[in-house]
């Protein structure tokens, strides 16, 4: 099958007719084309936007909150084509897919839809000097947003759903490696009588059409989520055009543990935090640090959850880890479990490929938990994204928040403890934009996301991302 744009509200093979593979996870083989855009492709996309800007900018509140809300009620009532459509082009358990992926991606739009009708801009009266200030909050005009393959339709959606709830047009490219939902997007975007132009979705690779709409001079903002080393170079790029910029980028992220937690809450979250989406969530816990006095506890129940876990085809309802979305990326996570073994890291489950009966070209990889002997190794410090997490153990509260803080990264940060003072202690000092205590990924939309150090710059989330998404201007009136 050959996915195509979405440009000005119509599905459109790319200008220089260049197709790219699309490879099923599940069996490692292609099944379809999708478009490798060139720089036409987004300059068609930034004209189709460009031109509904006008319009779309001075819709009401009203009637765009009403398309964003009927965008949400269309995804659920295609949640299960959706759903399908995401487990095969990622590889993620059709459960995942059907709770977590596509409920979410209605949300966002939901929320945002909700959320525009409440955004409102602070007035300043200055008292003696016969003066009122107000800051208006004006939509930017085109903007880009470029997203990855882990969550696809989720974390597209999320960058969309505010871009266009405040009132821009928008440029957007989902992953190559995931096009697929991004694609059906566009059926659901006319059904729900979304103005043409005013979300244009174009498909490619990352250092061509995605580099073409960083580059994109009328472009004047990017939201980007990926990875830290693309976040730095599209930032290059960008500063000296003067755009706005939100960057999500990568994580390594600790999941503490004291002997005083909850030990089965603490337990089960801690296999979900750690293989969730086959440990292909920038949020997942790929360090965990033990309290002595549990650790050899932990470890052993650990171990056993962890290889209770069924790897299997992402389409059987009881699948736990399904197939990881490429085989490059195999690759990659394979070339650190070596590593860790060279830094005399101790395998205590997983580490080999799976072979899945009739799928036999499938990227399957046994969860896999590694005991460390040090902080300092590269599988400690460097972001794998995949089935794979580091255990040891701590003595003090000094101690493991110097190791927690101790990479380059600073996403999310989960703490188990029912001590109350540490819990304050140690949310003040650990380095990231999120922390977690005593649960993982709990999310409210309207909490701002983002990270801090290399996990990137800004925040989305609620307000934060309706002001990303909007130029501030002071109007100062003398009377
Ligand atoms: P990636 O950086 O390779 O690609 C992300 C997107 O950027 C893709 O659409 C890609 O085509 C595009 N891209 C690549 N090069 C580009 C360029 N030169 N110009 C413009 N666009 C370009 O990341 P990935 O492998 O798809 O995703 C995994 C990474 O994403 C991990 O590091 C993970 O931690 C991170 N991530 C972060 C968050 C967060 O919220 N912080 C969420 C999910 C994933």
């Amino acid at each position: 099958m050959k996915i195509q744009n979405y440009i000005n509200g119509q599905f459109l093979p790319p200008v220089a007719d260049g197709w790219i593979d699309n490879y099923c996870p599940a069996n490692g083989e292609v099944y379809g084309q999708i478009p490798n855009s060139s720089k036409e492709d987004v300059e068609s996309a930034y004209m189709a936007a460009k031109s509904a800007f006008p319009t779309w900018s001075q819709t009401t509140l009203e009637a765009r909150s009403r398309i964003l809300i009927k965008i949400s009620e269309l995804l659920e009532a295609n949640l299960q084509r959706f759903a399908e459509a995401e487990s095969k082009d990622n590889g993620k358990p059709i459960s995942l897919a059907k709770t977590i992926d596509i409920p979410r991606a209605a949300s966002n739009f939901r929320f945002f839809g909700n959320a525009i009708t409440q955004f409102a801009s602070e007035s300043h009266e200055s008292i003696g000097l016969n003066a009122i200030n107000y800051t208006l909050r004006q939509p930017i005009g085109v903007v880009g947003c470029i997203s990855p393959w882990n969550l696809p339709l989720y974390l597209f959606t999320w960058k969309i759903a505010p871009a266009i709830a405040a009132g821009n047009c928008v440029v957007a490219k989902p992953s190559e490696i995931t096009p697929m939902t991004a694609y059906l997007l566009g059926d659901i975007l006319k059904e729900a009588g979304l103005p043409k132009g005013v979300l244009n979705i174009v498909h490619g690779l990352g250092t061509s059409t995605g580099q073409a709409i960083v580059e994109h001079p009328g472009i004047k903002a990017i939201s980007f989520t990926g990875g830290t080393a693309t976040g730095a170079h599209i930032a290059r790029v960008a500063a000296p055009m003067f755009k706005k910029l939100s960057l999500e980028l990568g994580g390594k992220n600790p999941n503490i543990i004291f002997a005083d937690c909850d030990y089965d809450d603490m337990l089960e979250t801690t296999v979900r935090s750690s293989f969730a989406n086959q440990g292909q969530i920038c949020l997942c816990g790929s360090r965990i640090f033990i309290e002595a006095s549990i650790y050899e506890k932990f470890k052993t129940d650990f171990v056993t959850k962890v290889k209770a876990l069924k790897v299997g085809h992402p389409s059987e309802e009881d699948t736990n880890i399904g197939a990881l979305v490429s085989k490059p990326h195999l690759e990659k996570v394979m070339e650190y479990i070596e590593i860790a073994k060279q830094e005399n890291g101790k395998i205590l489950c997983g580490g080999n490929r799976v072979t899945v009966e009739d799928y036999e070209n499938g990227y399957y990889l046994q969860p896999t938990v590694i005991e460390v002997e040090t902080d300092e190794c590269r599988i400690n410090q460097e972001e794998v994204f995949g089935p794979v997490v580091t255990i040891m153990p701590f003595h003090t509260e000094e101690e493991v928040l110097k190791m927690a803080n101790k990479v380059k990264y600073g996403l999310s940060a989960t703490l188990w403890t029912n001590n109350l003072k540490r819990t304050m202690r140690m949310s003040n000092q650990l380095q990231s934009g999120i922390v977690w205590i005593n649960t993982w990924m709990m999310r409210d939309l309207r909490t701002p996301f983002g990270g801090v150090k290399a996990s990137g710059v800004g925040r989305e989330g609620g307000f934060e991302a309706l002001r990303f998404f909007t130029e501030t201007k002071n109007v100062c009136i003398k009377y």
